[in-house]
């Protein structure tokens, strides 16, 4: 049965929007109709926004202690509806159920914990020389979300956020946006001051860009497509906002030549694959010695065919299917442009989709020989690895940085040392050595086309807080 829901939460009511059509949400395992939310109109967008500047000043004013309790009741609801939240990305996502429930539910969990347990910790003013050093919320932010890690992408606005002492209007993903309608009734029941947080959905280039460009807004932090961010950061540029961007990334996994060969290959392709390769951060160039391509080739191939592609819900699926129908059919058109520039089909292809209803891609790795090759350079956001060969540590340094992107990354070495070395110099945000794992305290953000400022851990609260200096006669 479709779930309805007919209402938006602005000034801590649920209330009819003042758009009248709706969205359809897809179920990409099986393409029925899985949900329908509300179209917002930009004056949905205006009331919220309204709404949120009007609760900032109370907001801003609450002391810390009273802010990490706010979120504790908010974590203590989030673990209270996990199942909830698992069972709704399943759905609209497509991710398999088990895999949901622990990346894209218990992620969330950990960082709303984390964000309540920094509002008590977080040093909130210092004293230099003869001033006393404020760190005050930036105001009322704008959060615009995308659909491939809805729930974490949106914690990781939100909790800082209120941490800070921000009110907050979110838009979140059209395509996703069932986990964000069982967050804000988590966040009612939490017993949050009415306009602290409100939620309007809709289209991007509607209800979003009243967020990016309304003077009421005092920051937008976006996450999404780098075409979208850049339209984000000029509208909000004409009234001089705060802009945080998280966009897209086109990540290297450099293999050097004392790697174990073997080790690498599993850890690029578990990471390139996972969430069917939409995942900003992906590794999805694999940059190998010359002379040992065949070998990686091989053992790649073996790899991503292990995976099982199959609906969210079934209980041996490894990988499920694409989100939407435009998104799988994006990416075929990249796997037969690749192709058609050169590339070696070795495992999957554009037409080796199992079949059924729902937008599936069978896991695919490609060998390309030229590094500029439109496969090898531009995001495809799907299970396609690309690989190609490298005639030692600077060549491979030098092709990793080829990119507009600068997002994520991870280097693999005979020495943790030789690795470190390496990671040095690639220049993105994040890199992995020997397969290390995620640290979710650790900042997470883009270099060059891959965006602005970081999320997680205390550099994702300092986003949200202007410094105030105040400056105190001696004695
Ligand atoms: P998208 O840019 O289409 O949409 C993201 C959000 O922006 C949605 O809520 C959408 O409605 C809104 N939007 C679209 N156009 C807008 C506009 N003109 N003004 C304001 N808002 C607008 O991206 P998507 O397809 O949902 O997500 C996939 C992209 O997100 C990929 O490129 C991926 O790399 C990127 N991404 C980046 C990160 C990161 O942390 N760097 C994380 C996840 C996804």
């Amino acid at each position: 049965m479709t779930i309805v829901r007919d209402k938006i939460f602005i000034g801590g009511q649920w209330v009819a929007p003042q758009g009248s059509g709706f969205i359809d949400v897809i179920d990409p395992s099986d393409a029925s109709i899985y949900a329908r939310v509300p179209e917002g109109a930009p004056a949905d967008a205006e009331a919220a926004i309204a709404a949120a500047r009007d609760a900032f000043d109370g907001w801003s004013r609450a002391s810390p202690v009273e802010r990490a309790d706010c979120l504790e009741r908010i974590a203590e609801g989030f673990r209270a509806r996990s199942d909830d939240l698992a069972l709704a990305i399943a759905h609209e996502v497509g991710m398999p159920l088990k895999l949901a429930a622990r990346v894209q539910v218990g992620g969330p969990l950990g960082s709303w914990r984390h964000y309540a347990q920094l509002a008590r910790e977080f040093e909130w003013e210092a004293r230099v020389g003869n001033s006393l050093v404020v760190r005050e919320p930036v105001g009322v932010v704008g959060a615009i979300t995308p659909w491939n890690f809805p729930l974490n992408q949106i914690t990781l606005k939100v909790a800082p956020a209120l941490a800070a002492g921000c009110t907050v209007v979110l838009k979140p993903s059209e395509v996703a946006p069932i986990n964000a309608f069982i967050l804000a009734e988590i966040i009612a029941e939490a017993g949050v001051p009415a306009g602290v947080f409100n939620l309007v959905t809709g289209y991007g280039p509607v209800v979003g860009e009243v967020l990016a460009s309304d003077p009421r807004v005092d920051m937008v932090s976006f996450t999404g497509s780098t075409r979208a961010g850049k339209r984000v950061a000029e509208l909000a540029a004409a009234t001089v906002k705060k802009v945080a961007l998280e966009l897209g990334g086109k990540s290297a996994s450099v293999v050097l030549d004392d790697a174990d060969l073997a080790a690498a290959v599993k850890g690029t392709v578990s990471n390139c694959l996972l969430n069917s390769g939409q995942t900003c951060s992906a590794q999805t160039r694999m940059i190998v010695p010359r002379a040992k391509l065949d070998d990686a080739a091989r053992l790649a191939a073996a790899a991503a065919s292990s995976f099982r592609v199959g609906p969210a819900l079934a209980e041996d699926s490894r990988l499920g299917p694409l989100v939407s129908a435009a998104q799988r059919d994006r990416v075929v058109g990249y796997i037969r442009r690749g192709v058609g520039e050169g590339a070696r089909v070795v495992a999957g292809g554009a037409d080796a989709a199992p079949a059924g209803e729902g937008f599936f891609v069978a896991p695919t790795v490609l060998v390309v020989d030229d590094a500029k090759a439109t496969i090898a350079q531009e995001e495809v956001f799907g299970p396609v690895l690309v690989i190609l060969p490298h005639d030692g540590d600077d060549d491979a340094v030098a092709i990793a940085n080829d990119s507009i992107y600068g997002l994520g990354g991870g280097v693999w070495a005979g020495s943790d040392e030789h690795g470190l070395a390496v990671a040095r110099r690639i220049r993105t945000g994040q890199v992995d050595v020997n397969g290390a794992p995620w640290n979710p305290l650790a900042p997470f953000g883009g270099y060059r086309q891959s965006g602005l400022g970081r999320e997680n851990g205390v550099y994702g609260l300092e986003e949200f807080l202007e410094y105030k200096a105040i400056q105190l006669r001696a004695g």
